[in-house]
C-alpha cells in the first residue's frame, strides 16, 4: 500500500479546537513555558514505562536507556524533542491528542477568560497544546510496545492526521516531538536559551535531559596531512580554514565543526539534600515542576524517618485548592512514591488518606521492594508505618501554617473542607484535627475563632459549646434561635459549610465540652430555678393557645408547644 493511502484525517473535537485557537490568538508573552510542559509529558511518560518495566523486564528491550533529548536544528528551524517513554499507540495518540478533551479544557478556557495566566495551562491537563505557542505545525512520532509507529500532524486550523510510519528511523520506543517553530519564536533553537531554560523549568526531572550542541574547536594541521581528507572534510562544512597564506610554515589552522549530548540536569534529588542546606527557592522550584503549579508552595516540609524503617519525606501545601479537588475521578492524591530513588508509582491510593490528597510531595523508602505492583501494596506493612507517618507530619504542618495568621486564612479557605473530612474519617487525629477548626461566630466580629478561644471565652455555668448550621453566616446570624443564647452571654458558633454537620456529628465533644446545636428540640440551657418555675408557669398559661394552633395548621407541623427559647421573636420552627 502506498504510504499516501493510509493517512487519516481527524478533526479536533470543539471545545480542544477553541483552546488551539485561544493558544494560537491570545497575546502572550511568556511562550518558553511550552519546553517545561513538554519535558514533563516526556518526564510522566518514563516514569511509566519504568514501572512496567519492574514488573515485567521484558517491557524495557525495546529501548532500555531511560532519556530525554532536545535537538535544535538552526538549519530547519526545528527543536525536536525525544523520549524513549512509554510512547502512544494509534488509539492513544487519536484519544490524547486532539480527540478526547478532558475536563481541565474548559476549566482552563475559563480560567483564561477570568484573567488567569497562561502559564497555569499543565495543571488542567492539557499542556501539550502549549507547543502551538511557538510553532505553526507540530509532528509527533511516537511508537508503543503493544503497536507500531505512527506519525500524527497538525497545524491546527481544526484538524490532525494520523499516519503508520513506514521510514527507517526507529524509535524502538518512546515519542519525538518535532516543534516547527515561527519566524519569530526561533530563540528556541539557542542553546544557551535552552540550558537556561531547563534550569529553571525543568531541573528537577529524574531522567537525564540533554541537548545536541554544536561544537567548535581550532585545530592545527600540517601540510603533510592528508590533503584529500582535509578537502573532504571542507566539502561536508565540518572545518574551515582560517589561516593559510600568512603562514610561514605551511600549517593550517581549521575549525572543526561536531556535534555532542550535553547533560543539562546534573542535580541530585532534593529530598537527599540536607533540609537546612536547601533555600525556600530551590524548595519553590523543585514544588514547581514537582506540580506544574505557576505559584510557590505555602508551606513544606522536609523529614526523614530513621530506625526500623527508613524514608524521606517532602509534602507540600499549595496556595490554593485545585479546581477539580472534590472531583471523584480525579486522582486519589498527590504524592509520588520512590523506591531507592527509583520513581515507582502516583495515585498509590495507601499512601494517604483522601482528606489529605491536596497535599503534594514525594516519598522515598528504602525499604519496599523495587518490583512491588499496586495489589501487594494494599497489604504492606511498611506502607502503613509511611502512611501514619506522613498524617502525623502532614497535621504537624497545618499547626506550623496556623502559627501565621495570614497564611492559615488562605489556607483555611484552600482546605477547611478537607480538615472536616478528615475529622470524619480519620477517628484516631479528629482531636487534633479540630483544634484547626476555625468558625465565626455571635463574639467572633470579622475574624473566625477556634474552638479553643470559645472555650476561654465561655460563661461561668456555661457547660456546652453551641452551634447554629445554615446556609450562610448572614442567614444564621439573626435566628430567632441565638435569641435566649445570647441573652445568657452565650456565644453560637456559625456552621455554614454543608459539610460542618457531618463532622461535628463525629466530632460530639471538644475538651470534654459538647457540642449542642442551637436549633434542637427541646434544647436545655442551664437554667436557674427561678428561671425553670417561670417557664412551668407559661406553659400552663398558653396551653389552650398551642391547641387552637396546631388545629389550624393541621399536619403542617407536628406540635406547638410554648418555648422559652426566643426573647424577641414571637415564635420559631424547629427540627426533631
Ligand atoms: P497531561 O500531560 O497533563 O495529561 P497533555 O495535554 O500534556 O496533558 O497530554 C495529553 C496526553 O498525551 C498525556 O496524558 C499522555 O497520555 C499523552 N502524551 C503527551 N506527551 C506524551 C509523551 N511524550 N509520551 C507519551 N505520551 C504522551
Amino acid at each position: 500500500m502506498a504510504a499516501s493511502t493510509e493517512i487519516e484525517t481527524f478533526a479536533f473535537q470543539a471545545e480542544i479546537n477553541q483552546l488551539l485557537s485561544l493558544i494560537i490568538n491570545t497575546f502572550y508573552s511568556n511562550k518558553e513555558i511550552f519546553l517545561r510542559e513538554l519535558i514533563s509529558n516526556s518526564s510522566d511518560a518514563l516514569d511509566k514505562i519504568r514501572f512496567e518495566g519492574l514488573t515485567d523486564k521484558s517491557k524495557m528491550e525495546t529501548q532500555p536507556e531511560l532519556f530525554i533529548h532536545i535537538v535544535p536544528d538552526k538549519i530547519n528551524n526545528t527543536l525536536t524533542i525525544i523520549d524513549s517513554g512509554i510512547g502512544m499507540s494509534k488509539s492513544d495518540l487519536v484519544n490524547n491528542l486532539g480527540t478526547i478533551a478532558r475536563s481541565g479544557t474548559k476549566e482552563f478556557m475559563e480560567a483564561i477568560a477570568a484573567g488567569a495566566d497562561v502559564s497555569m495551562i499543565g495543571q488542567f491537563g492539557v499542556g501539550f497544546y502549549s507547543a502551538y505557542l511557538v510553532c505553526e505545525k507540530v509532528i509527533v512520532i511516537t511508537k508503543h510496545n503493544d503497536d507500531e509507529q505512527y506519525i500524527w500532524e497538525s497545524q491546527a486550523g481544526g484538524s490532525f492526521t494520523v499516519t503508520r510510519d513506514r521510514s527507517d528511523e526507529k524509535l524502538g520506543r518512546g515519542t519525538k516531538m518535532i516543534l516547527f517553530l515561527k519566524e519569530d519564536q526561533l530563540e528556541f533553537l539557542e542553546e544557551r536559551r535552552l540550558k537556561d531554560l531547563i534550569k529553571k523549568h525543568s531541573e528537577f526531572i529524574s531522567y537525564p535531559i540533554s541537548i545536541w550542541i554544536e561544537k567548535t574547536s581550532e585545530k592545527e594541521i600540517s601540510d603533510d596531512e592528508d590533503e584529500d581528507e582535509v578537502e573532504k572534510k571542507e566539502e561536508e562544512g565540518k572545518i574551515e580554514e582560517i589561516d593559510d597564506e600568512k603562514n610561514e610554515k605551511k600549517k593550517k589552522t581549521i575549525k572543526e565543526v561536531s556535534h555532542e549530548w550535553s547533560l543539562v540536569n546534573k542535580q541530585k534529588p532534593i529530598w537527599m539534600r540536607k533540609p537546612e542546606e536547601i533555600t525556600n527557592d530551590e524548595y519553590g522550584a523543585f514544588y514547581k515542576s514537582l506540580t506544574n503549579d505557576w505559584e510557590e508552595h505555602l508551606a513544606v516540609k522536609h523529614f526523614s524517618v530513621e530506625g526500623q524503617l527508613e524514608f524521606k519525606a517532602v509534602l507540600f501545601v499549595p496556595k490554593r485548592a485545585p479546581f477539580d479537588l472534590f472531583d471523584t475521578k480525579k486522582k486519589p492524591n498527590n504524592i509520588k512514591l520512590y523506591v531507592r530513588r527509583v520513581f515507582i508509582m502516583d495515585n498509590c491510593e495507601e499512601i494517604i488518606p483522601e482528606y489529605l490528597s491536596f497535599v503534594k510531595g514525594i516519598v522515598d523508602s528504602e525499604d519496599l521492594p523495587l518490583n512491588i505492583s499496586r495489589e501487594t501494596l494494599q497489604q504492606n506493612k511498611i506502607l502503613k508505618v509511611i502512611r501514619k507517618n506522613l498524617v502525623k507530619k502532614c497535621i504537624e504542618l497545618f499547626f506550623e501554617i496556623a502559627e501565621n495568621k495570614e497564611d492559615y486564612t488562605k489556607f483555611y479557605e484552600a482546605f477547611s473542607k478537607n480538615l472536616k473530612l478528615g475529622i470524619h474519617e480519620d477517628s484516631g487525629n479528629k482531636d487534633k484535627l479540630s483544634q484547626l477548626l476555625r468558625y465565626y461566630s455571635t463574639k467572633s466580629c470579622d475574624e473566625m475563632t477556634s474552638l479553643k478561644d470559645y472555650v476561654t471565652r465561655m460563661k461561668d455555668g456555661q457547660s456546652n459549646i453551641y452551634y447554629i448550621t445554615g446556609e450562610s453566616k448572614k442567614a444564621v446570624e439573626n435566628s430567632p434561635f441565638l435569641e435566649k443564647l445570647k441573652k445568657k452571654g452565650y456565644e453560637v458558633l456559625f456552621m455554614v459549610d454543608a459539610i460542618d454537620e457531618y463532622a461535628t456529628g463525629q466530632l460530639k465533644e471538644f475538651e470534654g465540652k459538647k457540642l449542642v446545636s442551637a436549633t434542637k428540640e427541646g434544647l436545655k440551657l442551664d437554667e436557674s430555678e427561678d428561671e425553670k418555675k417561670n417557664a412551668e408557669k407559661l406553659k400552663e398559661k398558653f396551653e389552650d393557645l398551642c391547641k387552637v394552633i396546631k388545629d389550624v395548621l393541621g399536619d403542617r407541623v407536628e406540635k406547638v408547644v410554648v418555648s422559652d427559647r426566643v426573647v424577641d421573636s414571637p415564635f420559631c420552627l424547629v427540627t426533631g
